[in-house]
């Protein structure tokens, strides 16, 4: 059964890659291997591969999945990311240079700020999160501290509604800009136009978030790091280092029941398949040892969920998303 966080496809084909590669010249890698992009640290080469430093760059590339009929994927800090071993059959952008800047919004409102007193920063989808929680703490803005613990990008971010501690991306999203792959045109959306819920939002593959707004009130740059420094304290005691994506499975009811207290009452804990185990310290995280797979890690992630559902009538839903595999089972 498919839910909808996988993205498959046949072997790149070598006439596909080509045609994709005369639009896309110097700025293309041929087979790079996604690995290092992601903090599982798995899986194989994606068969086209661009930096995006400029909107220009991103309409190469719309014009390449155009000719090319190839799949893109957006690849963010990688931290919400499988990619299977035998890599992504189509072509991976990463956001760079021109996607990091931090400034004030000058983007003309039909709305003004909800508070009087609030600042309304630009981001861009390229910029780390636990970086925008440290430079907005030291601007004297608060809103986005909870972010300091959650090694994604922005773009992944409003994406995934990603969040903790009592907060997420829709708490202060005003709107983000979009850059559309089908159509070569950027737009900026409303935060009620983003479908967005808990770790999720109608964003499709062919929406790419080039930047966010975020609406932040003033705060006290003490009290803010002090946030900061308690939540990377917290993040230290409960979750494990190493190489993983953070939490696998969607809390089923957000708030009152978490997929970890399901994952151990099944005494899931410990389970390995090959390189990957559940981990000790948090039971909805699997760990990738140095011998794993990508294959390793998908297999236990579908092996935990058939025990859950097999236990609880259950059915987790995976946050991963899986790149380049086929449905899970
Ligand atoms: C140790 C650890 C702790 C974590 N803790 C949390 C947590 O507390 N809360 C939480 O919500 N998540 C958590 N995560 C998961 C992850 O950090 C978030 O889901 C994050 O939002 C993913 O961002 P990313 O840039 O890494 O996206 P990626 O993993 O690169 O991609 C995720 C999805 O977003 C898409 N995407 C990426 N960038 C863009 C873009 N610019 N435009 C459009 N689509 C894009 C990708 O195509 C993919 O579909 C944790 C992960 C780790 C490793």
């Amino acid at each position: 059964m498919s839910d909808g966080s996988e993205i498959t496809g046949a072997g790149p084909s070598p006439v596909r890659v080509a045609l994709a590669l005369e639009v896309l010249g110097d700025l293309a890698v041929v087979q790079r291997s996604l690995a290092g992009l992601t903090t599982y640290r798995l899986g194989g080469p994606a068969a086209v591969f661009v930096e995006a430093r400029t909107v220009n760059d991103l309409r190469l590339i719309a014009e390449a999945r155009r000719v090319s009929g190839l799949e893109v994927l957006v690849v963010g800090r990688g931290s919400n990311l499988l990619v299977d071993d035998l890599g992504f059959p189509g072509i991976a952008v990463r956001l760079a240079e021109g996607f990091e800047q931090i400034s004030a919004d000058t983007t003309p409102r039909l709305t003004a700020p909800s508070s009087p007193g609030s600042t309304v920063l630009r981001v861009g989808a390229a910029v780390a999160l636990p970086v925008l929680a440290r430079r907005s703490a030291a601007m004297g803005l608060t809103g986005m501290e909870w972010a300091v613990g959650v090694p994604g990008s922005v773009g992944g971010a409003v994406r995934m509604n990603a969040g903790g501690h009592g907060s997420d991306m829709a708490e202060t999203l005003v709107s983000a800009e979009i850059f559309n792959l089908e159509t070569g045109e950027v737009s900026e959306r409303e935060r009620s136009a983003l479908g967005l819920r808990f770790r999720g939002s109608d964003l499709r593959d062919t929406d790419v978030v080039i930047s966010a707004a975020v609406e932040l009130e003033p705060g006290s740059v003490e009290d803010s790091t002090a946030k900061i420094s308690e939540i990377v304290q917290w993040r230290r005691e409960h979750q494990p280092g190493g190489h993983n994506c953070g939490s696998v499975f969607v809390n089923p009811i957000p708030g009152e029941l978490s997929a970890g207290e399901l994952i151990d009452q099944c005494g899931l804990r410990g389970t390995r398949i090959g390189g990957a185990v559940v981990s000790l310290k948090h039971a909805n995280f699997i760990q990738a040892e140095e011998s794993a797979t990508a294959a390793d890690v998908r297999a236990l992630i579908e092996h935990v969920r058939e025990v859950v559902l097999a236990a609880t009538g259950i059915a987790l839903r995976s946050e991963v998303r899986i790149v380049g595999a086929g449905d899970l089972a």
